[in-house]
């Protein structure tokens, strides 16, 4: 299974080791023209705004849009979480506008700025090591979106179908259950098209 790691901006490598440590084939992708190969993308963490800009300046909103229509699996970690989301507290514009959620950006504060914590998560079975930076939080989900983890009350990982989304970056730990996870709901996307 080949999965993709949008190549824009932020932790590439560290996601495209993850993917390979559990199991699967990953590739940095750069142009539009390769979604065509994947069975998956992963947008990583980094900026959101910086990731927006450059994926409208390289047509990648519509592109990944009719990737997602097609029932190929995204997943958004940190900022990609950001970028997946329909609306963005305190921004008139979102991104991708695919998840029927709303995020709040840097929303632990300065105090809290990064950390990292065991985190229970629905579908996996022990607690998954996940490192927080300027994390942004999931402040509100519609119906379609099931919450798979919380931490201190508050949405943490989300799954719509598809769509995955984690405020935090688990490709920076030595924990791949959350990759491997995402492995096999591309995995079950393509067995679904044949
Ligand atoms: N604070 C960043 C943003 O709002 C996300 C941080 C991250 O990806 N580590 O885009």
């Amino acid at each position: 299974m080949k999965i993709g790691v949008l190549a824009l901006q932020g932790a590439v490598a560290e996601h495209i080791r993850s993917i390979e440590a559990a199991g699967g084939e990953a590739v940095a992708v750069k142009r539009t023209e390769q979604l065509d190969e994947l069975g998956g993308l992963i947008i990583p963490g980094g900026e959101s705004t910086t990731i927006g800009k450059l994926m409208r300046k390289y047509g990648f909103i519509d592109a990944v849009r009719s990737f997602s229509a097609q029932g190929k699996p995204l997943f958004g970690t940190c900022a990609g979480l950001i970028v997946l989301a329909e609306r963005i507290e305190g921004q008139e514009e979102a991104h991708l506008e695919l998840m029927d959620m709303t995020v709040a950006r840097n929303a632990f504060g300065r105090q809290r700025e990064s950390f990292e914590t065991d985190l229970p998560v629905k579908g996996i079975d022990e607690p998954v090591r996940a490192v927080f930076i300027r994390a942004p939080l999931i402040k509100e989900v519609s119906s379609k979106v099931d919450v798979l983890s919380t931490y201190n009350g508050e949405i943490v990982t989300a799954r719509q179908g598809h769509l995955l989304a984690c405020s935090y970056h688990p490709e920076l730990t030595d924990d791949y259950r959350l990759h491997a996870y995402f492995l096999s709901m591309a995995e079950e996307a393509a067995a679904a098209k044949q």
